[in-house]
């Protein structure tokens, strides 16, 4: 018998329940494709020859084209009635869930229309001036580090904590990480160990869902499957709770349901002005007016009870706090950022939508870490995303756009994923079986409904919207002084992924260290904090690549009705041929070629020889990113594929001589050289 791609029992979800045991099971299916598989041993998959693969994608392909064609699954072009399949699907839902969606709609359409343009100045220096003596009470500074913003924002302030710095987090909202588990590799996870941020432990207890393989694919393409890559759940809530409680063990200050309102720096320390708004709190609390932040947080929004509960952890409750550092980790919203972005709007977007889903789809074992099986619509194209969860499974939709007023409202995308749900579900399964994973008649059940009997059966305990801004002004520095941004505010993480999480494993020992070191030699003023957040010429590499995922408004040529020009019939299949061009160039190459892509590294040699092998294998769908992007685009994305050449150089030449200069420029220099040409990848793998 083969395997079966359900796990039942909470127990299963724990460490090692792991998908590996089922599928190292024998399956007697045959004509299944190869995979790309670390550890063949433990993933017993049955491989074919290559033409066998091409015939098996090919047949499912065609099945599930058929069934998208089919009257009962409407695609986005041709749905009859938008509110009724979200207002019928938001009828079965939590009214939590549906008031996140409210917030969330109304959030991107403020967004297409430039209202985050509407910012104050929240951060002001001082030159040649001290602090004065009524803030800091004529001693120094309080703190030596004010973290404002406690998401991520825990990590880095316990990192610097165990350095030995006085540390001050400053949270908005209750300090609880959100209950939809982050999705990261193991072997970045274990940075959180290397940093001296958990223990091996408590890294297991935190990891709530491990699975593999994980697949690639795309429309008419063979699918990809790997190991190890974006392979755990790690419980956001956990991790937050068991850094926060190491943080309060150690002496370290929280004040929760504080809110950061500015920022003076001084020569001598900064001075935060903040407001509490834990004041009074129960019967006198002020009302929290939710925003973005809250609905993919909702757990963290003071209740009743919580806020009577929550405490300011012993910190002194003054409006006014002196420190030698702020850290601004307030995600991408934060005051500062939009101070220093000047309210613009965001050059790019990667809009989401998904979460958890409880009934009405399989439980599945095996994720899908980049998947899409329709052709581009209305200038976006649909990407998966799928990984087995505790609760559930875990599903999005993303594509990538900008906030043009064009583009589509979240009740429309909402409306497409909920179409589309069904059928990715089917061809999900069907890779599965193909590669030997079984369904239960339980999953089939499931995915053989269609229209209303499918929405109805639907159940979420977790809808998450987002749509990231992403800009080409990437890593964000401050002009200021004693500021530095960390965590989303920064935007160090891959527009292409967006898993702020995963920068934040990738890079937490870096800026550990980049942070203490500046605090220690008085490294403050902007042009030293410049160096903690350098330029990165991978990101500049990956943005472009954002770009050549979507298309800009209007491009796909769409008329008032809907219809696309015969002579931009091509746009439809573009992206999907592209990235089937590019994958099938790096499956030619070693095995790190994809897999440092994959886990969001850009390197200069795999690019290089990626992009040649590409104008081999379809030189017209490279001939048309060409066009579609345009030659200023690609002027600026040659800039940064040359520095990136240059990083690897300077990387390789000098790199080796890090641990023998201790000098603060020199060192940061030489981070920048590794982290910007992506040579990181190599440190433990
Ligand atoms: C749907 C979805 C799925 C995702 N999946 C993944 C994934 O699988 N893997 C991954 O790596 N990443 C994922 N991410 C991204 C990840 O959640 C973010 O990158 C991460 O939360 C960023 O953390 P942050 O602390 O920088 O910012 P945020 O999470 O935005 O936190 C900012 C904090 O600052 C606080 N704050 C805001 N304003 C103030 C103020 N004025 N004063 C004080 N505090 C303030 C907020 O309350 C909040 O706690 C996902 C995100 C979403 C929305």
């Amino acid at each position: 018998m083969g395997a079966r791609d359900a796990v039942s029992g909470q127990k299963a979800w724990r460490k090692g329940c792991v998908t590996r045991g089922s599928l190292g099971r024998p399956s007697r299916r045959s004509g299944c494709r190869c995979a790309l598989v670390d550890h063949p041993t433990k993933v017993a998959i049955p491989c074919s020859s290559s033409s066998n693969q091409a015939h098996s994608t090919t047949r499912r392909r065609r099945r599930i084209h058929r069934r998208l064609s089919s009257p009962r699954t409407a695609s986005t072009e041709v749905a009859s009635s938008t509110t009724s399949v979200v207002s019928r699907f938001l009828g079965n839902q939590d009214k939590d869930l549906v008031k996140g969606y409210r917030i969330a709609s109304n959030y991107w359409e403020g967004m297409k229309k430039g209202q985050p343009a509407g910012y104050k100045p929240v951060v002001s220096q001082v030159p040649n001036e001290r602090a004065p003596a009524e803030a800091s009470n004529g001693a120094g500074p309080d703190y030596d580090v004010v973290v404002c913003g406690g998401n991520l924002g825990i990590a880095i302030a316990l990192a610097l904590q165990n350095r030995g710095h006085r540390v001050l987090i400053v949270e908005r909202r209750l300090l609880r990480g959100r209950t939809q588990e982050w999705n990261a590799s193991r072997k970045e996870c274990m940075n959180l160990v290397r940093a001296g941020l958990l223990t091996l432990e408590e890294l297991e207890d935190v990891i709530i869902s491990e699975f593999n393989p994980n697949r690639v694919t795309f429309k008419g393409g063979e699918d990809v499957w790997v190991s190890d890559i974006l392979n755990v759940g790690v419980a956001p809530d956990d991790l937050v709770e068991t850094l926060k409680q190491r943080f309060l063990r150690n002496g370290g200050k929280i004040r929760e349901l504080c809110e950061f309102r500015s920022a003076t720096i001084y020569d001598d320390m900064a001075v935060i002005k903040v407001k509490d708004k834990g004041a009074g709190r129960g019967s006198g609390a002020e009302e929290v007016l939710l925003d973005m932040y809250d609905v993919n947080k909702p757990n963290a929004v003071p209740t009743t009870t919580t806020a009577t509960d929550a405490s300011l952890e012993g910190a002194t409750a003054s409006d006014t706090i002196t420190c030698s550092l702020v850290v601004d980790c307030m995600g991408h919203f934060s005051p500062i950022v939009k101070q220093l972005r000047k309210g613009a709007k965001p050059e790019s977007i990667v809009l989401v939508v998904g979460g958890c889903v409880t009934q009405g789809v399989p439980k599945f074992t095996t994720s899908d870490i980049l998947a899409s099986f329709t052709d581009a619509e209305r200038d976006m194209q649909f990407f998966w995303e799928t990984f087995p969860a505790k609760e559930g499974t875990t599903m999005y939709m993303f594509t990538y756009c900008d906030a043009d007023e064009s583009r589509v409202s979240f009740e429309k995308f909402l409306e497409s994923f909920l179409n589309y749900l069904p059928s990715y579900c089917r061809e999900r399964l069907e890779a599965g079986q193909e590669i030997g994973i079984e369904m239960s008649e339980e999953d089939v059940r499931a995915i053989q409904a269609d229209g209303d009997e499918f929405l109805d059966n639907l159940k979420f305990n977790r809808l998450l919207f987002g749509a990231f801004p992403s800009y080409k002004q990437c890593p964000l520095n401050s002009p200021f002084d004693r500021l530095v941004l960390v965590g989303d505010s920064s935007a160090v993480q891959s527009p292409l992924s967006f898993g702020g999480f995963g920068a934040m494993l990738r890079h937490v020992g870096r800026l550990d260290e980049a942070i203490h070191e500046a605090i220690e030699g008085s490294h403050l003023k902007a042009s030293d904090l410049k160096l903690v957040q350098p330029y990165m010429p991978g990101l500049g590499t990956a943005w472009l690549f954002q770009k050549a995922m979507g298309f800009e408004p209007s491009q796909m040529g769409y008329d008032a009705g809907y219809c696309i020009p015969q002579r931009k019939e091509w746009t439809r299949a573009h992206v999907n041929r592209v990235l089937k061009a590019n994958f099938a160039a790096m499956k030619t190459m070693e095995k790190t070629v994809l897999l440092s892509f994959l886990q969001d590294t850009i390197l200069f040699w795999p690019l290089t020889r990626t992009m040649f092998a590409m104008t081999f294998v379809d030189p017209i769908a490279i001939l048309r990113v060409v066009y579609l992007l345009g030659p200023r685009t690609l002027a600026q994305w040659f800039v940064h594929y040359i520095m990136l050449g240059l990083y690897t150089l300077c990387d390789f030449v000098f790199g080796r001589f890090r641990s023998q200069t201790s000098n603060f420029h020199v060192r940061r220099y030489m981070d920048a050289w590794r982290y910007g040409s992506g040579a990181d990848f190599f440190e433990e793998h």
